[in-house]
């Protein structure tokens, strides 16, 4: 083995479960199996070392200077990663340069912050039975919750963004959480296992810009399980895209910090109405002054990410521009805040210390300084003396370079001699081949090239020690200052924490001001007497659909339940996402799409809508509704909204309808939650002895078999379904389509003759087929007055045959004239026709 791989070895044997990157020159090499592992997930080229030997190496690797893309495609697939760097100066190392592993990296603990998504947080987390912390090691973000019941903690973790989980050694808790896992075996309570873990990787620097850990409590917020966000896609949608969700709908932030706090709000929406209305204040506020409003927010946009940018800059391989970019972004944010009702929220001395900070950074680094830290030309002069000094004699050291140059031109008569600079040789003399005789003899050769000779003379290498030690001493100087600038940085991070605070709460109420003008949302009143909506919407629908969003009234007592049917397609489901979309909302403390809006302050929301096959978890479609069903049945209360959407209908029709009735009548009976409960099953439209059970439906009008969708929520139960209509809109084959409809013709004739009387619903069925009328869709009152006015007429008509009958049985022929008897015929007929 070379010494080189020996050296490998001997690293990668302290970090087996980490893919090493392993830093040869300008790149970062990967080898053996971390080599065919990465190769193909970063698409890069995997290769051979010392091909065609016995020891065949499989290798890859990535230039230096872009190893951050590379590192967080790894943590994301939730590989660890470990930096091995070169720990000496190759120049002065004797043999074998010293390597080092200078990071690790988790999915938890990232490279590089920049390749995340901007307005999503990212934990590391630690958890027991009872408690739960989490850090986001990219803004500082700490705080836990404790006294939880397992349920809840198993509730935070898929509720939460945690990129990792880190736990005891060996815990049987790893079990609660689906995704990477990682092991420490320090720290008496979660968050001090956290903060263990993250310096066994990063070192005391990780810990630089933690906030103090923050308690925060689950009793004062709305109960929303991650399955509930699924549903409603807060967040994402059913494709797991972040178009068409909730927050794409209404995120109006103009900072990353601020959509971050936003999709915190949505998590954990509030249950007390005071803190509601102290939010709902401050939009108004701002709605009230839209000029004042447009200008804040044209600040806010100008601002960067202060919280990430600081993270940043705990690492060390930041530069110059961070700083820059952080005070940039003080200053905006100062600004901002000054702009708004309540000014910075920050007390004077602490103002003033970020004013500083900002301003001591500005005037330090030169305007686009360079990426590096190590080679100087980031300080301005005036800076600091010495280095001033330095920076004079460096710049003159060139002047007097040129002023050689000129002089040794003169001197040898050469005019194309130059004096240069490499790397490798420092400073010479060249003078092409053409003129090399005409060298003075005192020139001393140093290279000699195909065209051209290098010399150097004794004054050079003076002048080249005096350049080059004023050079290593500036670059010196000035990676001093930039640390010492930083250092302070660090210092202060709170400060600089607590003015990102404040900017982003200003900017997630301006956000919803500006939501609730431009979408004309009004503001939510909580009440005890049920809940009314009128001119309600769905706040992602109306964004998204082609035609005009159809608004609707929605009423409902307290305990009160919707009970809705209506054809597929006809806005069933939107109509109560809806509902429970404005819930969520108003209490996020946001304003609502509605042009009145009153309602109850819910303590959870549950909701099983659609079939999401959770197959990969083992579960059946069936299985996962009688599951969310069972959990929503367990915890809900007469303080709780309940969204039901299609149950029962993963098994058979007797079954599930079976199913679906007695849930219902379990909600009625001992829930007694306000239900909103969507149904194909018109059999439980007949539902009796409930008070609070209000039929509904979606209305759709028919003309020749051709259906169109009103969506005006409408009350009493729907007459039927339409399904083989949808299913021609949806565009069936005619054949299949044709033979459905015979199908159903068949079954309710054999419905007819096996019972051999006309059922309710089956007169509805054959009334509204031959129905033809306007765009109004008749309603059962009106249906059965049809039937009884249609009883009548028959019953009309079968006692006037009953009569002829009569009349023809008695008819005396013999005593009657054919005249009278012809006239008595024609009568019947008369009154037959
Ligand atoms: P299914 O029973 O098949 O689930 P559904 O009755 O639940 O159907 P939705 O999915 O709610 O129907 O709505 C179907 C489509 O109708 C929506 O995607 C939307 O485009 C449109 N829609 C629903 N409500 C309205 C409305 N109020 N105004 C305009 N369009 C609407």
């Amino acid at each position: 083995m070379t010494p080189l791989m020996r050296q490998y070895w001997d690293i990668k044997a302290l970090h087996q479960d980490k893919i090493v990157l392993f830093r040869m020159g300008d790149f970062f090499e990967l080898f053996y199996d971390d080599a065919t592992t990465a190769a193909p997930l970063l698409g890069i080229t995997l290769t051979q070392r010392n091909k065609k030997s016995s020891d065949e190496t499989p290798m890859c690797g990535v230039p230096h200077h872009s190893i951050a893309g590379h590192i967080n495609k790894l943590l994301k697939l939730g590989y660890k990663v470990a930096i091995c760097d070169q720990v000496e100066d190759p120049k002065t190392a004797k043999g074998i340069v010293k390597r080092a592993v200078t990071r690790v990296l988790t999915p938890g603990m990232v490279y590089d912050s920049d390749t995340l998504e901007q307005t999503q947080s990212h934990y590391l987390c630690s958890f027991d039975e009872q408690s739960l912390a989490c850090v986001d090691t990219t803004t500082g973000e700490s705080f836990y919750f404790e006294n939880l019941k397992t349920k809840d903690v198993k509730r935070l973790l898929s509720l939460l963004p945690i990129a990792e989980v880190v736990l005891p050694n060996n815990s049987e808790l790893k079990t609660f959480f689906m995704g990477l896992v990682s092991f420490c075996d320090e720290g008496s309570d979660v968050t001090s296992r956290i903060k263990a873990y993250m310096q066994t990787l990063g070192g005391e620097q990780a810990l630089r810009v933690l906030k103090p850990f923050e308690k925060r409590e689950l009793q004062q917020k709305l109960d929303l399980s991650a399955t509930v966000l699924r549903h409603l896609e807060i967040f994402a949608t059913y494709k797991g895209e972040g178009e068409g969700s909730l927050f794409y709908a209404i995120n109006r932030t103009q900072t990353s910090a601020g959509a971050r706090l936003l999709r915190q709000w949505l998590s954990f929406p509030l249950i007390n109405a005071s803190e509601i209305n102290s939010r709902q204040e401050r939009i108004e506020q701002w709605m009230k002054d839209a000029g004042k409003l447009k200008n804040v927010r044209s600040i806010l946009q100008q601002m960067g990410d202060i919280e990430r940018r600081l993270g940043k800059i705990a690492l060390s391989q930041c530069h110059a521009r961070d700083l820059q970019a952080l005070s940039q972004s003080v200053k905006t944010g100062l600004s901002a805040l000054r702009n708004s009702f309540a000014g910075s929220g920050l007390e004077s001395a602490l103002e003033k210390e970020l004013e500083d900070q900002a301003q001591v950074i500005e005037k330090t680094f030169v305007e686009e300084p360079p990426l590096s830290t190590k080679q100087g030309h980031m300080i301005r002069q005036g800076v600091d003396a010495s280095l001033d000094e330095m920076i004079e004699l460096s710049t003159n050291s060139q002047g007097l370079l040129q002023k050689m140059e000129a002089e040794e031109k003169e001197k040898t008569g050469i005019s194309s001699l130059k004096i240069r600079y490499n790397n490798v040789f420092g400073f010479y003399i060249e003078i092409t081949n053409t003129h090399k005789d005409k060298a003075p003899a005192h020139y001393m050769r140093k290279q000699t090239l195909t065209n051209a000779e290098r010399y150097t003379t004794d004054e050079l290498a003076v002048l080249e020690k005096k350049v080059l030690s004023a050079q290593t001493r500036r670059n010196e100087l000035e990676s001093e200052i930039f640390e010492s600038v930083r250092q302070n940085v660090l210092k202060q991070a709170s400060a600089f924490l607590r003015l990102a605070q404040n900017c982003s709460e200003l900017d997630i109420f301006t956000a919803l001001a500006w939501l609730a003008i431009e979408r004309k949302y009004t503001r939510p009143e909580f009440v005890q007497n049920g809940l009314h909506l009128k001119a309600s919407r769905h706040p992602v629908v109306e964004q998204t659909v082609k035609k005009t969003f159809i608004p609707n009234d929605i009423e409902l007592d307290p305990q009160g339940c919707l009970l809705l049917t209506g054809p597929n397609m006809a806005g069933k489901s939107t109509i109560m996402r809806q509902v429970a979309l404005t819930a969520i909302l108003a209490q996020i403390g946001s304003f609502v799409p509605a042009t009145i809006a009153k309602l109850p302050l819910f303590d959870h929301l549950f909701t099983r809508i659609g079939a999401s096959d959770q197959l990969s978890e083992g579960l059946s479609t069936f299985m996962v509704e009688m599951t969310e069903t069972a959990e929503m049945l367990k915890e809900s209360t007469a303080r709780s909204l309940v969204i039901l959407d299609e149950i029962g209908r993963g098994t058979s029709t007797f079954d599930g309808m079976s199913l679906a009735q007695s849930i219902l009548e379990y909600i009625l009976k001992d829930l007694k939650a306000m239900t909103l409960f969507a149904t194909h099953y018109h059999e439980l439209t007949k539902l009796e002895g409930f008070s609070q059970l209000k039929n509904a439906h979606m209305s759709v009008s028919e003309k020749n078999g051709e259906i169109r969708f009103l969506h005006t929520l409408t009350e009493g139960p729907a007459l039927k379904s339409y399904g083989i209509q949808v299913a021609k809109l949806a565009g069936l084959p005619a054949k299949v389509t044709e033979r459905a409809a015979k199908l159903l013709q068949q079954k309710e004739n054999q419905k007819r003759t096996s019972t051999q009387q006309l059922s309710l619903l089956d007169l509805e069925v054959e009334e509204a087929e031959s129905y033809s009328g306007g765009d109004d869709v008749l309603t059962v009152a009106q249906h059965s007055q049809d039937i009884q006015n249609q009883i009548q007429i028959l019953q009309e008509k079968m006692d006037q045959l009953n009569a002829i009958r009569e009349e023809i049985k008695s008819f005396s022929v013999s005593s009657k004239t054919p005249l009278e008897a012809m006239m008595k015929i024609a009568q019947w007929q008369e009154t037959l026709n």
